[in-house]
């Protein structure tokens, strides 16, 4: 049976490790120490990326997968309980974004072994640096997987949320090479590259395109004095869609405005776009969704089916042939001091997790 109270204590472990992305020694090691108490067969790699193999009889392989970084360089996480929620001390993130995760699996497996109950061969996968740019799903030797399908615990919301699609993004990196003078005396001599990169950005297409496809210029640098013409500004944008054609169109558009701007004024741009990760979409009908779906309904929630704004862990494994849907564990508010998470929905995330794994 999922207990809560182990459940909570391993929540309140987990998040105590330190862990931003790019720093995951300490609890990669902590984690395959817990794994393997459980009787699984664990190999990390040289990113410390984990995967713990529980075999057995029936079935084929399945996935449960989360990741063990957590986003920004918050650390000394203190966690505090209040009214049935655990937050963190408002000072930092709390880390449920993905330790709620981690710790779903992890009850998931003592519970079924405890109470001897059948499963298929479980493969669980906890990646790294997720939340820089989906890095150790992407590093890792997905090659290795013997799973074809299976859940990524890694989303908000209620629980009985199934994510089943998720768009493919692509990031830009600009580069405006104006040209420097003296903003007094000569200003005739230069060319300006916050003016052409301000004209390109107030031209273009941004913020939400439509349902499905959104764009954002997030990051611009640039200048040195108000007495000097600047020749060089950087800018960092993005788009996503969930339709690759229409990604495609949208990414056109925002360079096309850059060289645009540039031609009007003779400037440079050195553009590089990188698809950062690619669209998964799973039918309504596919089997990890019924499976999830219908495990849902056995404990009486309501399966939500929908589409995410941003990418996942799933995308980059749909990538190598294994299907994955995003599952809710309940986690609110992600990225901010004022993440939480309800213990009712850990519970309840690892009691659906359990119920899906007993009938697959
Ligand atoms: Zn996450």
């Amino acid at each position: 049976m999922i207990s809560e109270t182990r459940l909570v204590e391993t929540f309140l472990d987990l998040v105590a490790i330190d862990s931003p992305s790019g720093h995951e020694e300490p609890i990669s090691k902590n984690l395959a120490r817990r794994f393997t108490e459980l009787g699984g067969e664990v190999e990390q790699d040289e990113h410390w990326n984990l995967i713990a193999r529980f075999p057995a009889d029936r079935g084929d392989w399945l996935m449960l997968s989360a990741h063990m970084d957590t986003v920004g360089l918050d650390t000394g996480i203190k966690p505090v309980i209040r009214d049935g929620v655990i937050y963190s001390d408002g000072t930092t993130i709390l880390g449920g974004d993905d330790k709620s995760g981690v710790a779903a699996i992890l009850e998931t497996i003592r519970s079924l072994r405890e109470a001897d109950l059948p499963h298929p061969p479980l493969e669980v996968v906890i990646s790294v640096s997720e939340e820089v740019g989906l890095r150790g799903a992407k590093l890792l030797d997905k090659s290795k997987l013997r799973a074809r399908r299976g859940y990524v615990l890694d989303a908000g919301g209620p629980i009985g949320v199934i994510v089943t699609n998720a768009p493919s993004q692509d990031s830009l990196e600009i580069k405006v090479h104006g040209k420097k003078a003296h903003a007094g005396s000569e200003p005739e001599n230069g060319i300006n590259a916050i003016r052409v990169a301000s004209e390109a950005i107030a031209a273009m297409p941004l913020g939400r395109i439509d349902f499905e496809t959104t764009a954002n210029i997030g990051i611009i640098q640039g200048g040195v004095a108000t007495n000097i013409v600047p020749d060089e500004v950087y800018i960092k944008g993005e788009a996503r869609s969930r339709d690759n054609l229409k990604l495609a169109t949208q990414t056109a558009a925002m360079a096309a405005a850059f060289q645009d701007a540039a031609e009007r004024y003779g400037a440079h741009i050195d553009l590089k776009i990188k698809r950062a990760y690619s669209t998964f979409k799973l039918a309504d009908d596919h089997p990890v969704v019924a499976a999830a779906a219908a495990a849902a309904q056995r404990l009486g929630l309501t399966p939500i089916i929908k589409g995410s704004g941003g990418g996942s862990d799933a995308n980059i494994y749909a990538e190598s042939g294994v299907e994955c849907a995003v599952l809710s564990t309940g986690m609110a508010n992600v990225h901010t001091p004022q993440e939480q998470i309800a213990i009712a929905d850990m519970v309840g995330a690892a009691r659906l997790l359990q119920e899906i794994v007993v009938e697959s």
